[in-house]
């Protein structure tokens, strides 16, 4: 018997029994046990698909700026009035525990951010001689993964419909029930037929068929690296316009004048975020040599005390699972391979934490880590952080760039203008600086975490073509 059975996808505004036919087990990763099933769409619906984002593109593009005001608020509406809902799917489905409430407040937000984008935003400039008018790109693509799929949905829908482009959205296999709750509430908001379509299949079927498919203009991707670099060459052929927001390595330097109260708290935070499986989690703990004593014995304790795995419907439970037995087996792997390679367990360590069924790793922090070793190097996506001393902040700058990444960084210090100092010397997208935060920045990454950016009108631009017009 499953609970949920998903036989549906969406496409020009209706739930129609898909084309595939391959059902995929969906877990709770809390107990290991199947919760459901999905049923997957396949090629044939991606055709479908794509035809009616196509139909839908001329009208939807002629749009005024109000009228996408206008559906950005019903759909934020929508979005707000299924929380409770997405809560449950959220903490069931991947095990994030119910007190990580912005994951439920994100995706209503990421309307109203666009919303504020859109006010103050001009489709026409003028240079010189020429209006430069800033056009659709016309039907994107839109492959998300499933460690934020309902924000990342809204983020990349949200912005595509500002821009007056239709969507053919592939979400990840195994978060499907999210997936289903947030199309319930972004299909109630009424939007015109054909301008969301909305079809979970597998990345090399489903979403390989939109990044391969002519009438697709853009990709806007969210995953990893190894996937980002695949849709890069399969978009070649026909010149798709790529975002690629991938994987991180992400650098928290605490300066040597930093509250280390404070200071290594925020590095947890910015570490175990989502239970450590975010791009933006800061994996790699960068600490002056003259006070590693001291932070690692707070590590130490905060861990402890603060971070305890535990069943993701407890308020009280600050890390969940991983998302599927896999995942835990991969994590268990680099925990391993630091032990190997010399590093010291000050915290956690391999294996099950005492008590816990299901895919729960101990959150586990390495000292004695050199910036060459792989736990220093490859993106582990779980509750595993890596401390690693500087001598000075020319040696805290050079380690935090020794890196493929290049997605996010966070800097710790008593004086900001100092830390500010250091943050323009980084090779990241995001820099929060004692936990500074600014939603409608751009994010993306340098070097190997991505092209281009998202969010606010940096995302915004990211869908639209500028067509100079001179007289
Ligand atoms: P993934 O790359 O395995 O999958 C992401 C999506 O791509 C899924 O929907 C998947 O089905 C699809 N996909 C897989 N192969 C494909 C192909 N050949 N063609 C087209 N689509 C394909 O990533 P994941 O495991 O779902 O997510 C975790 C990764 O996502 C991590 O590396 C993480 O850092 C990254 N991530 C990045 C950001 C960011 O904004 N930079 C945010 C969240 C997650």
């Amino acid at each position: 018997m499953h609970d949920t059975v998903i036989d549906k996808v969406y496409i020009d505004g209706e739930f129609v029994t898909p084309h595939g036919t391959e059902l995929f087990d969906l877990h709770n990763p809390a107990t290991g046990k199947v919760i459901g099933q999905v049923r997957l769409a396949d090629e044939v619906d991606v055709e479908t698909a794509v035809a009616a984002a196509q139909r839908a593109l001329p009208a939807w593009s002629a749009t005024s700026k109000e009228d996408r005001i206008d559906a950005l608020r019903r759909l934020q509406a929508a979005v707000e009035a299924h929380r409770d809902e997405l809560l449950e799917a959220i903490t069931v489905e991947y095990g994030a525990p119910v007190r990580n409430t912005y994951m439920v407040d994100t995706p209503a937000g990421a309307f109203a951010d666009m919303i504020k984008t859109l006010e103050e935003f001009d489709f026409t400039r003028t240079i010189g001689r020429a209006t430069v008018e800033l056009a659709p790109v016309g039907v994107a693509g839109l492959i998300t993964p499933w460690n934020s799929d309902a924000f990342l949905i809204s983020d990349k829908f949200a912005t595509a419909l500002a821009a007056g482009c239709t969507v053919v959205v592939k979400p990840s296999e195994l978060s499907a029930t999210q997936t289903n709750v947030i199309t319930q509430a972004l299909h109630e908001a009424g939007l015109p037929k054909g301008v969301l379509n909305i079809v979970t299949g597998r990345g090399d079927v489903v979403g390989s068929a939109i990044t391969r498919h002519p009438d697709v203009a853009k990709i806007s991707f969210t995953g990893s690296t190894a996937t980002g670099k695949v849709i890069a060459r399969e978009a070649v052929d026909t010149l798709k316009r790529l975002t690629l927001e991938l994987g991180g390595k992400s650098p928290s330097i605490i300066l040597d004048d930093a509250d280390l109260e404070e200071a290594v708290t925020g590095a947890l935070m910015a570490g175990f975020v989502n239970s450590g499986q975010a791009c933006v989690a800061g994996t790699r703990i960068l600490v002056p040599e003259s006070r590693q004593d001291e932070v690692l014995s707070l590590i130490k304790k905060k861990v402890e005390e603060e971070f305890r795995p535990g069943d993701p419907r407890d308020p009280a439970t600050a890390i969940g699972p991983m998302v599927s037995e896999q995942q835990w087996e991969r994590v268990q792997g680099y925990i391993h391979r630091g032990v190997a390679d010399g590093a010291r367990v000050i915290a956690g360590g391999p294996g099950h934490p005492d008590g816990l069924e299901g895919y729960f790793v101990r959150p586990t922090v390495f000292a004695d880590v050199t910036n060459d070793m792989t736990i220093a190097r490859e993106e582990i996506f779980g509750p595993v952080l890596s401390v690693i001393t500087y001598r000075d902040d020319d040696h805290a700058v050079e380690i935090a760039n020794d890196t493929t990444y290049g997605l996010h960084a966070y800097v710790f210090s008593a004086d900001p203008e100092r830390a500010r100092r250091i943050a323009s010397r980084l090779e990241a997208g995001r820099v929060s600086i004692n936990g500074g935060y600014e939603p409608l920045s751009p994010f993306g990454g340098f070097k190997q975490s991505g092209i281009g950016r998202e969010y606010g009108v940096f995302g915004l631009e990211g869908f639209l073509e500028p067509r100079s017009v001179m007289v």
